[in-house]
This record gives C-alpha cells, sequence and structure tokens, in this order.
C-alpha cells in the first residue's frame, strides 16, 4: 500500500490522494464501501500518467463520475479509483458548448440557457457528469447525448490522447462503446442551435415539474434501475407486481416511482442488490419479462 502511494505521489500532488476513502460520500445511493486510493488528478498529463502506471504494474483502476449511476458493493473498491472532479470548466465556441468530463450535464444544460443555446434542455435534470453522460448516453424525455454531441476528446487505456466524431462512440439506448474501448471522456464537445430564451426555460421548467412531482428525490437512489424493456416500461412492470414499499433491511422499491429503488434507512449494498434481484424475479415470473439494468454494479463483497 505506501509503495503504491509512494509512486502514486510522484504522478499527482499528495492532497490528490486519498487513501481508504469512503465511496459513499460520492455516490448518489448513499451506500456501498471504501476505495483504496481516490484520486483527483489536476491535469490531462496527470491522468495520462496514472493510467499509464496502472497498466504497468497491473493496479486495478475505476473511473468514478458523479456516482448517479452506480452501485459498489459494500467491501469496496481494489487499487485506484479516479475522479475527474476537477475538470470542470464549460466554454461556448461559436454554436459549441465544450464541457469538460467533470462538469455536471445540468450545468452544461444551464449554461446553454445562458447562452440562448438550444438542444441540451432534456439534461436539465440528470444529475451525472459529462463522462458519466456519454459512458451510457444519458437521456430523458425525448433526449439524449448522441442528439447534439459532435465530439469528444478521450484517453485510451494506454494513455494516448484521442480526439473521436461522436459517430465513433457508437452511441444508442443508454449505450456506448466506451466501456468496452476503456476510454475516459475528458471533454465533450456539444452542437447546439441558436433560441430563444424564454422558449428553452419553458421547457426545462416543464421537465424539472415532472421530473420532481414524479421521482422521490428526497431519498438516496441510482435514479431508474432498470432499462425499458422493449414494448414494456419498466416502472409500470414493477407496479403491477405489487412491489413498490417492498424491500429489504434499508432499501425499498419507491411508493412515489416503482423505477425508483431508494435507500430509505441506513440501507448497505447487499440491501440494495437483493432489492433489484427481487424485483428482477417477480417481474420475469409475473410477466416473462427481463429487467436489464441501467445501473452499473462494481467492487467488491
Ligand atoms: P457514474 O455513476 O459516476 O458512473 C457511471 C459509469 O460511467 C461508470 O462506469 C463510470 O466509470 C463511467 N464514467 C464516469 N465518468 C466517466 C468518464 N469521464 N469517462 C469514461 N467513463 C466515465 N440517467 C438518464 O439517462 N436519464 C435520466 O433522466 C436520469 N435521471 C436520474 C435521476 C436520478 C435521481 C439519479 C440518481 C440518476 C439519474 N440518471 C439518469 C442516471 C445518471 O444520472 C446517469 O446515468 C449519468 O449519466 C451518470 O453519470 P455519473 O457521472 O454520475 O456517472
Amino acid at each position: 500500500m505506501s509503495i503504491v502511494l509512494q509512486e502514486l505521489n510522484q504522478l499527482t500532488a499528495k492532497e490528490n490522494i486519498l487513501i481508504n476513502e469512503p465511496l459513499r460520500n460520492y455516490l448518489y445511493t448513499k451506500l456501498g464501501g471504501k476505495a483504496d486510493f481516490f484520486v483527483t488528478p489536476a491535469s490531462i498529463e496527470e491522468v495520462q500518467a496514472i493510467i499509464r502506471y496502472a497498466n504497468k504494474t497491473k493496479i486495478p483502476f475505476t473511473l468514478l463520475g458523479n456516482g448517479s449511476n452506480l452501485i459498489v458493493r459494500d467491501g469496496g473498491i481494489r487499487g485506484i479509483v479516479m475522479s475527474p472532479k476537477r475538470f470542470i470548466s464549460i466554454r461556448r465556441d461559436g454554436d459549441l458548448l465544450i464541457a469538460e468530463s467533470g462538469a455536471r450535464i445540468i450545468d452544461v444544460s444551464y449554461r446553454a440557457l445562458d447562452e440562448k443555446l438550444t438542444g441540451l434542455e432534456f439534461a436539465c435534470g440528470i444529475p451525472g457528469t459529462v463522462g458519466g453522460a456519454l459512458y451510457m448516453n444519458a437521456g430523458a424525455y425525448g433526449g439524449e447525448v448522441k442528439d447534439c454531441l459532435e465530439k469528444a476528446v478521450v484517453v485510451d487505456r494506454s494513455g494516448t490522447l484521442l480526439t473521436l466524431d461522436a459517430s465513433e462512440l457508437d452511441l444508442s439506448y443508454r449505450s456506448s462503446n466506451i466501456p468496452e474501448k476503456g476510454y475516459i471522456v475528458l471533454e465533450a464537445h456539444f452542437r447546439l442551435q441558436p433560441g430563444e430564451e424564454k422558449e428553452i426555460k419553458a421547457v426545462m421548467d416543464d421537465l424539472t415539474y415532472k421530473r420532481e412531482s414524479k421521482q422521490p428525490l428526497e431519498y438516496p437512489s441510482c435514479g431508474s434501475v432498470f432499462k425499458r424493456p422493449p414494448g414494456y416500461f419498466a416502472g409500470k412492470l414493477i407496479q403491477d407486481s405489487d412491489l413498490q414499499g417492498k424491500g429489504v433491511g434499508g432499501a425499498e422499491v419507491s411508493t412515489k416511482h416503482a423505477g425508483f429503488i431508494v435507500n430509505k434507512n441506513n440501507a448497505t449494498a447487499s440491501d440494495y442488490i437483493a432489492v433489484i434481484e427481487m424485483v428482477q424475479r417477480t417481474v420475469k415470473e409475473k410477466f416473462g419479462v427481463e429487467l436489464e439494468r441501467e445501473v452499473r454494479i462494481i467492487g467488491e463483497d
């Protein structure tokens, strides 16, 4: 452990490395274990150096965004967990908004409003980072990242910096090739159109109202747990399976939105995962439909 720490210290400043860091502080579900090394590099060169170091030494490497689509098991994550939380700038270049990967997609959406640019209204309530939004082609209310992403700057697992066209990321419903390729997203270029501030704001206000009235935002959760199965709505299947309010330990299926599982009372990751499995099992038995998880589960038991 101390050798790894010494070596990491040569790649980024001491204050950018935390040891045995509880990840629940960084996750929307507010549960899960610790990271051996939680690293927040301050420059692209540091990101490249750390990824090369992890490769060379075969130390496991995990990337965390805003933790809004991740469940970390109670045993935590071995090796290095990297967060791009220092990469948060958003700038305008013509009708492009160029955002660093650690910026929240909500903030990019509000910056578009300030700049009177339309096209990112759908993202005004998605609590992830730009990197996390590209990773899963985040979307809501009929819009998705794919509709407005022009380019992305990434680092691959050999530490090489690449600029990719959006088409090279194979974006489709809640999916991209980022996990398969092992890219670390550093920057995204969103192609937007000039619009009327009043109209953009009206759409964002409407979507915010819909979200706040339908989602259990008062409890920790990871949003919709399951993808939409072809021909069905996950929430409706769960509701019709009579699962709302049912749970394990401190986790339960939300009574407000059946697609959400909430951490109602100091749940563990095991509780949360047990509820996911109970929902999948019950829906399969009742309706013969396999619910595929949208949320990622990582780490050790
Ligand atoms: P994380 O949860 O931190 O990570 C998710 C995955 O992305 C991980 O595998 C991680 O390694 C990877 N990743 C993160 N950053 C990078 C990067 N820079 N480069 C490469 N990979 C990276 N999602 C929607 O699509 N639509 C919604 O309407 C929506 N509503 C939500 C509402 C609530 C209340 C919550 C809690 C979640 C909601 N989500 C929604 C889910 C979530 O916000 C999105 O999936 C978001 O894109 C995840 O981003 P993140 O930064 O939190 O990623």
